[in-house]
């Protein structure tokens, strides 16, 4: 067979998370590379015009004498510091008189390099159409509105105009410029930034990964190993429950298999032992009895024949079992499900029984009102009751009593098999049902069968989908029910 090549779970956490830092990296830089400028603009965009609003309503409504020209000029400053502008306010009404500028030293400040009346008028024009706006002038274009260029280098620029009125209703010009790239400075301190921030994701991943990694493998490699001892039939392997949450459940359900193999695996060398008593016992009565009546011409009798006659049908009843058991659990056996008078087959049962262990001083009682129908595989039906109530007989008190009791409550009938035996402990109840279980670890042939009658029941009302269950008391007896829907 082909063997497909694959990858520790080490290295796969280490590439996945590899991959994932390298996938960030590569976004951080394009959006250093791409989009660096847009973002910035934008924010420019915003902060030029927050600072235009604040100061146009600062304007409005005031009455501008010198002092009041004097404390524009100074909020104008105040307003450039905070958002790295220039600002410059005219008075329309005086033919664009420069009534405050902001300080500016910035040889390459389109604001204050600014010398065309023409452009002011058509901004004048525009911003009292639509209020506010913003206009981003390309360094390019500069030449084209100012006269004697510039010494520094020049940059794009925003350039956000409105007009606004104080109380005596004199117009102004309120004109904001800003740099909209960004400084050389500043795109190198972000360079920077990023890749200090690229070299430290990059140490994080591989701590990371080296971390996770051996969280993850170390309990897995070592549950691959305990599972090999499994695997070897070493059912005291015991598997480690620590870890991530999934491989502590996966430990834990591990054990519990562990276990369930184990119990298993004694329960089947307990009925390899008793199963070759029990067939051991009666072969060798067949052979004996056998044996003597060839050398004893004597011994020919009919009661030593039924003896023979006896014990082979406890053979072939045992075989019978263990034939019937495996077939349920491997679902071979097709249902053949009929509408089945419950309560007559019930009836024969006990019938057969109180008949057949008369000698034995068996009071086997029927309490029933009416006669119910049901839709189940008859022949299996009476397993289930022939097996209760062999059970009961077996397990039942010195009154040597069993009652097995019809009830019904709206559309279900309940049969009962009651005894008044030693009772089950309850914590061995959710155990007997299980194939080979035996509450008696002694080997009792006269009393005790093979530990496989009760999980054939249970098969069997399983298949037919039928609620079933017990109750005991010990000391007082135990009680096997099983329902089944009523039909008409
Ligand atoms: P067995 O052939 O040993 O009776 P079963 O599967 O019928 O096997 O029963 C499993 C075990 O359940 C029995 O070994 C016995 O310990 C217990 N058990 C079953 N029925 C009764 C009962 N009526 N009273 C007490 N114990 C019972």
């Amino acid at each position: 067979m082909k063997r497909k090549f694959s990858l520790s779970i080490k290295a796969n956490i280490f590439i996945s998370i590899f991959a994932l830092t390298l996938v960030l990296i590569i976004a951080l830089w394009s959006l250093q590379v791409f989009f660096f400028d847009v973002i910035y603009k934008t924010s420019k965009k915003n902060d030029i015009e927050r600072a235009t609003t604040l100061i146009s309503s600062n304007l409005e409504g005031s009455v501008l004498d010198y002092n009041g020209t004097a404390k524009l000029s100074s909020f104008a400053k105040q307003i450039s510091l905070e958002y790295e502008l220039c600002v410059k306010i005219y008075n329309c009404s005086q033919g664009y008189t420069e009534l405050t500028s902001t300080d500016c030293t910035d040889d390459a400040c389109f604001l204050h390099k600014l010398n065309d009346r023409a452009l002011l008028l058509s901004w004048l024009t525009s911003a009292t159409n639509e209020d506010t706006f913003t206009n981003v002038i390309e360094k390019g274009d500069f030449d084209s509105y100012i006269l004697n260029g510039f010494s520094g280098d020049a940059s794009d620029t925003l350039v956000s105009v409105t007009t606004a009125s104080d109380d005596s209703g004199t117009l102004y010009l309120i004109v904001l410029s800003s740099v909209a790239e960004p400084a050389q400075a500043l795109v190198s301190v972000f360079r920077a930034m990023l890749g200090f921030v690229s070299l430290f994701l990059v140490i994080t991943a591989v701590v990371i990964s080296l971390v996770l990694a051996s969280r993850i493998s170390k309990p897995i490699v070592s549950m691959s190993r305990d599972a090999k001892r499994l695997a070897q039939a070493d059912y005291e392997v015991e598997f480690v429950e620590k870890g991530p949450k999934e491989i502590t459940e996966l430990a834990k359900t591990l054990n519990y298999t562990a276990g369930e193999l184990g119990k298993l695996d004694s329960m089947q060398k307990e009925l390899i032992a008793n199963i070759s008593h029990d067939l051991r016992t009666p072969l060798t009565m067949i052979s004996g009895y056998a044996e003597m009546m060839r050398d004893i011409p004597s011994e020919n009798t009919p009661e030593n024949l039924q003896i023979i006659i006896d014990e082979t049908s406890r053979l072939t009843s045992l075989v019978n079992d263990m034939l019937s058991v495996s077939r349920l659990q491997a679902g071979t056996q097709k249902m053949d499900i009929r509408r089945v008078n419950l309560t007559n087959a019930v009836f024969q049962t006990v019938e057969r029984y109180a008949r057949f262990k008369e000698h034995n001083d068996f009071v086997i009682n029927f309490e029933y009102d009416d006669t119910v129908f049901i839709m189940a595989d008859e022949i299996r039906l009476l397993q289930v009751i022939y097996n209760l109530i062999n059970n009961a007989i077996n397990y039942t008190g010195v009154d040597r009593t069993v009652t097995v009791k019809q009830t019904i409550e709206n559309d279900i009938v309940r049969i009962s098999v009651c005894d008044t035996g030693d009772g089950i402990k309850e914590e061995d109840l959710p155990l007997i049902w299980d194939r080979y279980y035996k509450v008696d670890k002694i080997h009792r042939r006269a009393v005790v069968g093979t530990g496989l009658g009760l999980s054939i029941v249970k098969n069997i009302l399983l298949a037919h989908g039928s609620r079933f269950g017990v109750s005991s008391e010990l000391k007082k007896g135990s009680i096997f029910w099983f329902e089944f829907k009523i039909v008409e």
